[in-house]
Parts: C-alpha cells; sequence; structure tokens
C-alpha cells in the first residue's frame, strides 16, 4: 500500500511592479513511496518532494526564478 499523499505545486511568476504573484502553471503531484515513509513525500513521475504540513492536499509555491536555476 502506498503513501498516496497528494500536493499542488505551483509554479508562480512575479509580477514587475507589484507584490503579487501569478499562477503560472500547476502541476499535481501524488506520493509514490510506502504507507507511513520517513521523511518527505515523493512524486517520481515528476522528480518533486515536498513536506506534509498536515493537510491532505499541500500547496508547494514556487517561483519561476527558482525552478530554472
Ligand atoms: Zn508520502
Amino acid at each position: 500500500m502506498s503513501c498516496k499523499h497528494r500536493a499542488l505545486l505551483i509554479i508562480t511568476r512575479d509580477v514587475r511592479g507589484t507584490t503579487s504573484n501569478l499562477a503560472k502553471k500547476r502541476i499535481e503531484l501524488q506520493c509514490g513511496e510506502p504507507a507511513g515513509h520517513d521523511g518527505p513525500h515523493r512524486d517520481s513521475e515528476h522528480d518533486e518532494t515536498w513536506t506534509d504540513r498536515g493537510s491532505d492536499l499541500t500547496h508547494v509555491l514556487r517561483p519561476e526564478d527558482e525552478e530554472e536555476a
């Protein structure tokens, strides 16, 4: 049985001259690790990890710049 914890990865883009971010892209992630595993959740298909913050669906915000770095 796998973990099946889910997350929504949101790639954001700074809007020049404002403090707000624009959500550029949303990617649904699903953990494929065994249930009750240690450490962060991991989606091997998208090669992403995230930390459980206590909810079933975790939102992961990532500025576009970091993605390209
Ligand atoms: Zn997991």
